[in-house]
C-alpha cells in the first residue's frame, strides 16, 4: 500500500477521530529507593508543564501495588497522607493533559492490571496510531476497555501474549503498536523503560542513591538531585529488577529517527536537556536566525511570556535591539475563573497578560512567540500593546506555520482550527492586527534542528511530511516517499 499523503492522511484522522487523544504527557518512574513515591511525586512536579489535567502514581512493594490517581494537578492531588499509602521501593508516575472529549479520571494514568503473571502498570506518552484500529480488533474478540485511552490496548496485548516473562510480554505488546511511545511499566519487582524505534518522544535515565530514575525530561532529574546518566536510545527497552540494569534492542534500529522538533520549539521545559543539548540555547538559535530572515526597525523585543522568551532573547541579541518585558504575566491562572456579570473588555486576555502602560507608548515593538495556533492569543495581544500607546507591532514566530496537527501526542487542534491552515501568512497578519508578520521558514528550523537532532526529526505540524501511516498493517512508510508525493506537481 503506497504511503499517506498529506490530504488523505488527514481525512483519515477524522475517520479515526477516536483514534486521535491527543495526550500531552509526562512520565517518571524510580526503582530501588526507600522512598520511592515521594520521589515520584517531585518528579511529576517537574514535569506538570507536560500535563494539567491528571497524574498519578502507582508503587509496588515487591509483591502488589498501590495507586492513587485523580483529575488536578500534582500538588493539588497528592500529600504526605496518600503518598505514605503508597507503599514500596519501587513506583511509576504520570501526568496528563487532554481535549474535553476524554478528559476523564478513567482515562488517568498509570494504568494497572492484574495479569496471570502479577501486577502490571504502564503510564505512556505519546500517541500509538494503530490504536483503535487494534481495540475494535480485541473487542470483536470480547476484550473489554476501561477507558478510551490508546495507551490500554498495550495492557490488553501484553495480557493477551503467549511470552513467559512480563518484559517479554510488553515488548510483544510494543512490536504490535504504530506511532510514538516513551513509556514506564512497573511489575511486581522491576521497573521497565521503553522508546519506539523512532524516538518520537523523550526519555532520560539517571541515578539518585543508587536508585535508578527514568523521566520524561532531565529537568525532572534535576529537581531530585538524580544524575544524568543517557537518553533512553529509540528502541531500547531497558529492564531494572534487583538494582540490576538489562538493556535490550528488540526493535530494529530505524535509519532515521523522528524526535519531536515541537518539544525543542514550545512543549519541553528550556531547563531540559533534550538528546543533550539544552532546551533554552536552542531556542535563542531559533530566535537568532529568525532575526536574519526577518529583520525590522524597532525599538524593543519583547515576548509573549513564557513561551516566547528564548526567542526574544535571541532575536534581539542578533538585531541589536534590546530586550525588554512588556508583558506580564499572572502564573496562577486556571483554566476556568468566575467573570463579573458585567462583561469586561478583553477580560479573557487580561487575566493572564497585561502590558506595562507608559512603557510602551510610542514605540515600535517586535513580539516573538513560538507559534501560533488558532490565533486567539495574538490577536489579543496585539490588542493590548496598541492599546497601551505602540506605535508598531511587528510579531516574529520562532517556528514555521502550523498547518497540520500532531497525530504523535502534543496537542494541536485539527486542520481546520489551525488558523494557518486555511490562511496566508498575510491575511493571518490581518486577522491578528500586526503592522508586519514573520515566521520561521521550513529550512531555517531545519538547518538548527539538523545541528542538534542528528538522526532526523519530525516537523509534520508544520511540513505535513508525517512519518508514520494510520493505515491499519501498513509498514512504516519513508519520510522521502512524503516528500516526494508533496512535491508532485498539482493536477
Ligand atoms: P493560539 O492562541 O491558539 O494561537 O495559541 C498560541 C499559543 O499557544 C502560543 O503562545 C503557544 O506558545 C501556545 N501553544 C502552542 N502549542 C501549544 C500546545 N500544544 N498546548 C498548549 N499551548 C500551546
Amino acid at each position: 500500500m503506497p504511503p499517506t499523503p498529506r490530504d488523505d492522511f488527514d481525512a483519515l484522522a477524522r475517520e479515526h477521530r477516536a483514534d486521535r487523544f491527543h495526550d500531552e504527557c509526562g512520565v517518571f518512574g524510580i526503582h530501588g529507593h526507600d522512598e520511592a513515591s515521594h520521589i515520584a511525586y517531585l518528579g511529576l512536579y517537574a514535569l506538570q508543564h507536560r500535563g494539567q489535567e491528571s497524574c498519578g502514581i502507582v508503587a509496588s512493594n515487591g509483591r502488589e501495588h498501590t495507586a492513587h490517581r485523580s483529575m488536578g494537578l500534582v500538588a493539588d492531588v497528592f500529600h504526605e497522607k496518600n503518598l505514605n499509602r503508597l507503599e514500596g521501593r519501587h513506583a511509576i508516575g504520570h501526568v496528563r493533559y487532554s481535549t474535553a472529549g476524554a478528559s476523564l479520571i478513567r482515562n488517568a494514568q498509570p494504568i494497572c492490571v492484574n495479569t496471570d503473571g502479577g501486577p502490571v502498570a504502564i503510564a505512556h506518552n505519546g500517541n500509538l496510531v494503530n490504536a483503535g484500529a487494534i481495540r475494535r480488533e480485541l473487542e470483536g474478540r470480547g476484550a473489554i476497555f476501561a477507558s478510551t485511552s490508546d495507551s490500554e490496548v498495550v495492557l490488553h496485548l501484553l495480557a493477551r501474549s503467549r511470552e513467559e516473562a512480563l518484559e517479554d510480554r510488553l515488548i510483544d505488546a510494543l512490536s504490535r503498536v504504530k506511532g510514538a511511545f516513551s513509556l514506564v511499566c512497573l511489575t511486581d519487582d522491576a521497573l521497565i523503560a521503553a522508546r519506539d524505534p523512532h524516538g518520537f518522544r523523550p526519555l532520560s535515565l539517571g541515578r539518585l542513591d543508587g536508585a535508578y530514575v527514568v523521566a520524561s525530561e532531565t529537568c525532572a532529574l534535576d529537581l531530585i538531585g538524580a544524575t544524568f546518566v543517557r537518553d533512553v536510545d529509540p528502541g531500547e527497552v531497558i529492564v531494572i529488577r534487583r538494582g540490576r540494569l538489562r538493556t535490550l534492542r528488540p526493535f530494529a534500529r530505524q535509519e532515521t529517527e523522528y524526535f519531536c522538533i515541537f518539544e525543542k520549539i514550545y512543549f519541553a521545559r528550556p531547563d531540559s536537556n533534550l538528546l543533550g543539548h539544552n532546551v533554552y540555547a536552542f531556542r535563542k538559535e531559533l530566535g537568532r536566525v529568525l532575526a536574519r530572515e526577518h529583520p525590522v526597525a524597532a525599538d524593543m523585543v519583547t515576548p509573549v511570556l513564557d513561551s516566547g522568551t528564548a526567542a526574544a532573547l535571541g532575536y534581539s541579541e542578533e538585531a541589536g535591539i534590546p530586550y525588554e518585558t512588556a508583558l506580564i504575566r499572572n502564573h496562577y491562572v486556571r483554566r476556568t475563573f468566575i467573570e463579573p456579570a458585567q462583561s469586561i473588555r478583553h477580560f479573557g486576555v487580561k487575566v493572564k497578560h497585561n502590558a506595562i502602560g507608559g512603557f510602551i507608548e510610542g514605540k515600535r515593538v517586535v513580539l516573538v512567540d513560538d507559534s501560533i495556533v488558532r490565533g486567539t492569543t495574538l490577536v489579543k495581544i496585539v490588542a493590548m500593546l496598541r492599546n497601551a500607546g505602540a506605535r508598531e507591532v511587528h510579531v516574529r514566530i520562532s517556528s514555521p506555520p502550523t498547518t497540520g496537527p500532531c497525530y504523535y501526542g502534543i496537542d494541536t487542534p485539527t486542520k481546520e482550527e489551525l488558523i494557518a491552515s486555511g490562511h496566508t501568512t498575510e491575511q493571518i497578519r490581518e486577522i491578528i492586527g500586526a503592522d508586519t508578520l514573520g515566521y520561521l521558514g521550513l529550512e531555517g528550523l531545519r538547518q538548527v534542528g539538523e545541528k542538534e537532532v542528528k538522526r532526523g526529526f519530525c516537523d509534520g505540524c508544520f511540513s505535513g511530511c508525517y512519518p508514520i501511516s494510520m493505515h491499519a498493517g501498513e509498514t512504516v512508510p519513508q519520510l522521502s516517499l512524503f516528500r516526494a508525493l508533496e512535491e508532485e506537481p498539482e493536477r
